[in-house]
């Protein structure tokens, strides 16, 4: 084995972006993981030796990024150490059941020449992971059958997929190059989470996916009463299910991540390490929003409620220019009402 394993920087779509850590530990506490036994490495992406090691080095990353939050979850719901299966079966799905994460192999119909393996993609490792975070912390949320639980369950996987991509210097740099000379609210390999799934999916059924990734965290996606949506809808609209409606989170998380870097650095050009700061900023707001959130049907309004109370501060790079953005994006998008002054 060699000192360090190469992987996918955030999604197989993106070609040609790698990053290289130091071998992970992921039996290490807090958020440990029980993987299948290790395997040998190799730099050959189309293995089960590299698929091993991306995931255990990406969820790896994305364990130790949560730990590392101001309100770090001690353990898993009700265990020390998460099961992880890397190819439980054949399907076009990912997925965290409360006691592990899953992930599976599959071909879109009339396509088996198109082979995907969900543990492939960092997007789908960290959100996986990311359900299990919100579970260790809210245990109350997951899998309540209620529209905007179920919703902002998979908004905060989508979101653990962008923060978790903030952390890599290598992706920052790539991503600020991408959308230089433009607003970095816009559409990049930063927001367009899972791209290569997406594409698979999309080949069964357009209206599962957008039209270039699983879901596009740039989105002007509005809230609406679920009670007037439909179940289903095309892909540029709305429905009442939770990976449709959690586009309408994410999309004004994004723009406030924007929003908030764009603050911070001014006139000049965003670094690195700016953006990997606004990530773990945005990462404490959440969590800390999550401590006030209480469970119930307008539950999208009570954390973006309480997100903007956090941000206000105390706290660095708090206070209230950095809450008026979160105000401000969350009125546009109807989430909250406007305040009464
Ligand atoms: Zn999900």
């Amino acid at each position: 084995m060699p000192g360090t394993v190469t992987v996918w920087e955030k999604d197989p779509a993106l070609v040609g972006r790698f990053t290289t850590a130091p071998i992970p530990d992921v039996a290490k506490l807090p958020l440990a993981f029980n993987f299948p036994a290790a395997r040998p490495y190799s730099s050959d992406k189309s293995t089960e030796d590299f698929r091993y090691w991306n995931a255990a080095s990406t969820l790896r990353r994305a364990a130790d990024f949560w730990a590392a939050s101001s309100r770090p979850p001690a353990e898993w719901n009700g265990t020390a150490v998460l099961d992880v299966y890397l190819d439980r079966d054949v399907a076009l799905q990912s997925k965290y059941d409360g006691q592990s994460l899953s992930f599976y192999h599959g071909s879109p119909v009339g396509h088996p020449e198109i082979v995907v393996y969900s543990g492939a993609s960092p997007d789908l490792l960290c959100h996986e992971l990311g359900h299990a975070v919100l579970d260790a912390i809210r245990p109350d949320l997951f899998d309540r059958g209620l529209l905007e639980t179920d919703a902002f369950h998979e908004s905060f996987g989508d979101i653990s997929a962008l923060l978790c991509a903030t952390q890599l210097p290598t992706f920052c740099t790539a991503v600020l190059q991408e959308t230089a000379g433009r607003n970095f609210w816009s559409n990049s390999s930063l927001s367009r989470v899972a791209e290569q799934f997406g594409a698979a999916l999309r080949m069964e059924d357009p209206e599962q996916a957008d039209t270039d990734c699983l879901r596009n965290a740039w989105n002007d996606h509005f809230y609406a009463d679920p009670a007037g949506l439909n179940n289903t809808a095309p892909a540029d609209e709305v429905a009442a299910n939770p990976h449709s409606f959690s586009r309408v989170f994410t999309g004004a998380f994004f723009e406030i991540l924007a929003g908030v870097l764009a603050l911070k650095v001014g006139n000049q050009a965003a670094k690195a390490q700016d953006l990997q700061q606004v990530g773990c900023d945005m990462r404490d707001i959440l969590m800390e929003a999550l401590d006030d959130a209480p469970f119930g049907q307008n539950f999208y309004a009570a954390v973006a409620a309480a997100m903007v109370t956090a941000s206000a501060g105390p706290g660095p790079r708090r206070g209230p220019a950095v809450q008026a953005i979160f105000q401000n994006v969350f009125v546009r998008r109807k989430i909250i009402a406007p305040a009464i002054v």
